[in-house]
């Protein structure tokens, strides 16, 4: 890393150091050098006070000679982070340290200038702190200081400027679009913002530029990308934040190849040039139907295979009533447990009954070592019946065999969950292996019972598969049903990076998905007007896609928060603990929005 502290472009020389914390070597023996940064810690031994000097290029250790009395009392009284200028001369160090890169040298302190003084912290500031993650939320500035989120922040930077790159050399413009907006397509909640100079209305905060992306083809820009913050207020599971940020992509003349061509080359060139990891070419491709039916999942992590397999017809017809009313029976074969114990069977069996889960029982065989079999539904299966469920299911000897049934959809998808559970438990989940792959096909409506009506899978900005078009204009449910998108998905290890689709480019197919959505007219001139309009005047067609920034950041850093990817995050509740936010504002604030507080039951 050169030094920022030499010299600048245009020549002017800074003097608060001459090297960063993280740059000298043993070829720098015998220079005189200033760095500056903070007193990571300062220990004495055998007369000689060591001090570690950090900023974000590395730690270098300063070193202060017993004889010097005048020197040993300064630096006696500096802190932990206290903020330092440090001048010496760079020397070998008696006892290297070969897990540090400056470890091979030290300087000999000649003068220290404190720069400011620091109150103790509350953690530790180290690789691995003592705090909890309440006390480093609210000291978040402090945390930050911590190598592994520099480190995280780096390679978000890093990724930022690959994108950058390589979508500049395509032809892309970086476009900004407006943070107020109306509504916008995604499904998900709005924030909202009152209007102080519109009395009683709003924005909407967006959930993605996906309309203003598609205008901007309207307006004839060809290729547009925008790094790029979304908002939706969503409840918060596990890995959310109510903002975060996407790689927000869109085309003109293009069909669904040319997009996937065009995104896989970005992330090849991410991959290679941030980790030096090289994926396939081309990457593999995987229909939504396929997804579902062997992954029991729209996201399959495919670092392992344990694939799901339909039994229904094998296990009917033995008397088992359970099985032979139920409208499907799946199955995976867990590799070397076949030796699991009779605790172990019943734990397993308590976790897919877990509401996360939702199964109402499991099944187990086992295909023991010396070629028998051994279930927990023996009584009803003969060894002949169980070596066929064994074969249905591509088992071998030692893999223990997982039984669910019900509903198609809903028992792929808990097959999906356990799949992935002991896909964890057996370590095939190794984050420094990296699977990535398109899903395409995907059915282009959803039906929901409860509501009894369509909801886009996608958005309804999305185009039917021109060969499916004709079940599109059907009045039959079971038609619009097997209507595929041109839909994609990015998956990486069990993740959604990303997904986009070929848009509608003329009103009257927008038209009908309004219709088919139970949209009515008013409301989708309302809400859509605006666009529907501009596809009067000569959209072109056009495609694109958007990645989640945040959840890439942190799959390339081998994490599975984004938290840590996020320089400001927001907490479970939505809160930044730091700033104290959201928080009350002055009536009189309230009175120049328009705005009542309701009281709070
Ligand atoms: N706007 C979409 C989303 O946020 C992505 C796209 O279709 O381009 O999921």
């Amino acid at each position: 890393m050169a030094s920022p502290g030499a010299t600048f472009g245009n020549g002017t020389i800074i003097m608060y150091r001459t090297h960063t914390c993280g740059e000298l070597r043993i070829a720098d023996k015998g220079k005189k050098v200033t760095l500056a940064g903070w007193v990571q810690k300062t220990r004495r031994l055998g007369g000689m006070t060591f001090i570690d000097l950090r900023d974000r290029y590395g730690i270098t250790q300063l070193v202060v000679d017993a004889s010097d009395a005048a020197l040993q009392e300064t630096v006696s009284a500096l802190g932990r982070e206290f903020v330092i200028q440090a001048e010496g001369e760079v020397i070998e160090r008696q006892s290297k340290n070969a897990k540090m890169d400056t470890g091979e040298v030290e300087i000999r302190l000649e003068s220290v200038t404190v720069l400011n003084k620091s109150v103790t912290p509350p953690f530790t500031i180290e690789e691995v702190s003592d705090g909890g993650e309440d006390l480093r939320a609210k000291y978040r500035y402090l945390d930050l200081r911590r190598p592994p989120l520099q480190r995280a922040l780096a390679l978000r930077h890093r990724l930022a400027q690959e994108v950058r790159g390589y979508l500049d050399r395509n032809g892309f413009m970086e476009i900004e679009t407006p943070y107020l907006i109306k509504s916008t397509p995604e499904g998900a909640r709005d924030f909202v913002v009152p209007s102080r100079m519109n009395p009683g209305q709003f924005y909407a905060l967006p959930q993605s530029p996906q309309t203003f992306k598609q205008l901007l083809m309207v307006a004839g820009y060809d290729r547009y990308f925008q790094i790029v913050r979304c908002f939706r207020d969503e409840d918060l599971r596990a890995d959310r934040q109510p903002e975060f940020t996407q790689i927000d992509c869109e085309m003109s003349f293009v069909e669904q190849e040319d997009v996937l061509n065009m995104f896989e080359g970005m992330m090849r060139e991410m991959f290679r040039n941030a980790l030096g990891v090289e994926i396939p070419s081309p990457l593999p491709r995987m229909t939504w139907y396929e997804a579902m039916d062997s992954y029991g999942s729209d996201k399959p992590d495919v670092r392992f295979g344990m694939k799901i397999h339909e039994v229904t017809e094998l296990v009917k017809g033995h008397g088992f009533s359970v099985f032979d009313s139920a409208a499907y029976v799946g199955a995976i074969a867990v590799p070397g447990c076949a030796e699991y114990t009779r605790k172990q069977t019943d734990e397993l069996t308590e976790w897919v009954k877990r509401p996360q889960v939702g199964a109402k029982g499991l099944v187990y065989v086992k295909c023991l070592a010396d070629g028998t079999f051994k279930s927990s539904v023996d009584k009803f299966y003969s060894q002949q019946d169980l070596s066929s469920i064994a074969e249905g299911v591509s088992a071998r000897e030692g893999d223990l065999i997982l039984l669910l049934c019900g509903p198609k959809r809903k028992t792929q998808t808990q097959l999906g969950v356990l799949r992935i559970e002991m896909g964890g438990r057996l370590g095939f989940r190794d984050p420094k292996v990296f699977a990535p792959l398109w899903i395409v096909d995907f059915p282009l409506l959803e039906w929901s019972e409860e509501d009894g009506r369509f909801y886009a899978m996608h958005h309804p900005f999305t185009a039917p598969k021109p060969e499916h078009e004709q079940w599109f204009y059907s009045d039959r449910k079971e038609d619009l049903e097997r209507v595929c998108a041109n839909a994609y998905d990015f998956v990486l290890n069990g993740t959604e990076l990303g997904g986009g689709s070929i848009r509608i480019h003329n009103a009257e197919m927008q038209k009908r998905m309004f219709e088919v959505l139970g949209i009515g007219e008013e409301e989708a001139e309302y809400k859509f007007g605006f666009i529907i309009n501009a596809f009067k005047f000569g959209a072109p067609p056009h495609g694109g896609l958007a990645f989640g920034f945040d959840r890439v950041c942190a799959l390339f850093g081998g994490q599975e928060t984004i938290r840590d990817y996020i320089a400001f995050p927001k907490n479970n509740q939505g809160r930044d603990v730091m700033i104290d936010s959201p928080s009350c504002i002055d009536a009189s604030q309230l009175d120049e929005l328009h705005l009542d507080i309701r009281k709070q039951q």
